[in-house]
């Protein structure tokens, strides 16, 4: 029991201190732009009032951008012409350039790698199945949580994104969808996928998983999902129940998000029962323990009555025991949570990898034991640098 944890610590120490610091821009500093899905309605109406116009057109500038996700103001034939240029100039300027896409598992897996206004760099996600599609999108530049073996985590932050600057991943997901640009997958039987004739999708389902800590950058990450989840014209009329906000376990940001009353899903990125472990595995730890972080997320549960789910990155012979599986299991038992076990993507030059099939299993069978629901979660998009912790932009321009 006591074997692995000196071990374990003295790598994670030894993987920090070889962490590079954190990049400079070369590029323009400052905020990015406004954009009108960084206003709620209502700014959005005084804005188009203070270019002159009438403020029924930020219900059409909305309309088109959260519902069609058309962001040039000429293809938008309801808007007079003479007044496209300067609602499109104030309302919908350029944020993210797509600087590279990459696609695998047949076209239903889709990487955007993205350049901000000030060269910034942050990648997206999106993943097609037969009965959802789901986007993976970064809320900051880098991440300062400074994770051993995730790959955003060692080059630290950059910046936080603004709100629209999330949106517009999304937005840009559900464009390719509309478009049919993404392949459908059909269901096993044939049944509710889409034809080969039609591919059109939507985004059904949207993950704060991609680069950086959402609850670091809580103002704008929250306005972010308002935008996602309510209605054409205000945002994009998503469920709250499909948008899970990920964290490392910033209790007083838990605290604050429950007490937004909305059905989003927590995901707590707890990597180890013990705080041993997790003080080297995920640092946050040494400032809020793991009896603290669950406490926030039974809190969250309860004031929800959302399902809070576990992440647990299973790395080989570090946090992979069967006593720690236990342990979790003992923590976890009779809560209203499930765990997903995610087999490590090996980040470049990391020593470290997934855990070997038989201890997998294991760990899966002592969670069942403690009637714990676990669910291993697949590796989509692993040939393309796309899977869970390999988004480190900055590392390949
Ligand atoms: N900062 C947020 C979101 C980050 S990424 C958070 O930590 O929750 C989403 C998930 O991927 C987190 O659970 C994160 O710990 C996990 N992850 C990061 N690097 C990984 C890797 N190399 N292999 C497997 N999972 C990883």
């Amino acid at each position: 029991m006591s074997a692995a944890r000196p071990l374990a610590s003295d790598a994670v120490v030894s993987a920090q201190a070889a962490r590079p610091v954190p990049l400079t821009l070369a590029g323009r500093r400052g905020r990015p732009p406004r954009h009108l899905a960084d206003l709620d309605l209502a700014g959005r109406r005084a804005a188009v009032a203070d270019l002159g116009e009438p403020s029924f057109r930020a219900v059409q500038l909305s309309r088109h951008f959260f519902g069609r996700y058309t962001e040039d103001a000429d293809d938008m034939s309801d808007l007079p012409r003479a007044s496209r240029a300067a609602l499109g100039q104030a309302l919908l300027p350029p944020l993210l350039t797509a600087e590279r896409e990459l696609s695998c598992d047949d076209g239903t897996t889709r990487k955007t790698l993205w350049r901000g206004f000030d060269g910034a760099l942050v990648e997206s996600v999106l993943m097609r199945y037969p009965d959802r599609v789901t986007m993976c999108v970064s809320s900051q530049a880098g991440c300062g949580m400074a994770c051993p073996f995730c790959a955003t985590g060692q080059a630290g932050l950059t910046r936080n994104l603004s709100t629209a600057e999330i949106v517009a991943q999304v937005v840009a997901g559900a464009r390719l969808l509309a478009a049919g640009e993404i392949p459908g997958v059909a269901l096993r039987g044939g049944q509710g996928g889409s034809s080969p004739r039609d591919n059109t999708g939507r985004v059904s389902n949207v993950v704060f998983m991609g680069m950086g800590e959402p609850l670091a950058n809580y103002a704008n990450v929250l306005a972010a999902v308002r935008r996602l989840t309510d209605p054409v014209p205000e945002g994009m009329g998503i469920s709250q129940r499909s948008v899970t906000v990920s964290t490392v376990g910033l209790v007083p940001a838990i605290t604050r998000l429950a007490a937004e009353r909305l059905s989003v899903t927590l995901a707590v990125s707890l990597h180890a029962p013990d705080d041993g472990l997790r003080d080297t595995l995920v640092p946050v730890n040494q400032r809020w323990k793991v009896a603290e972080v669950l406490n926030a997320a039974w809190d969250y549960a309860s004031v929800t009555g959302r399902r809070v789910s576990i992440e647990y990155a299973l790395i080989r012979d570090i946090n992979d025991h069967a006593w720690r599986a236990d342990l979790l299991g003992s923590l976890l038992a009779g809560r209203l949570a499930h765990v997903n076990l995610i087999p490590l993507n090996p980040t470049p030059g990391s020593k470290w990898t997934a855990s070997r099939p038989a201890a997998q299993r294991e760990f899966v069978r002592r969670l069942e034991t403690h009637g714990v629901p676990v669910t291993v979660r697949d590796t989509r998009g692993r040939e393309i640098d796309g899977a869970c912790g390999q988004l480190a932009a900055s590392a390949r321009p």
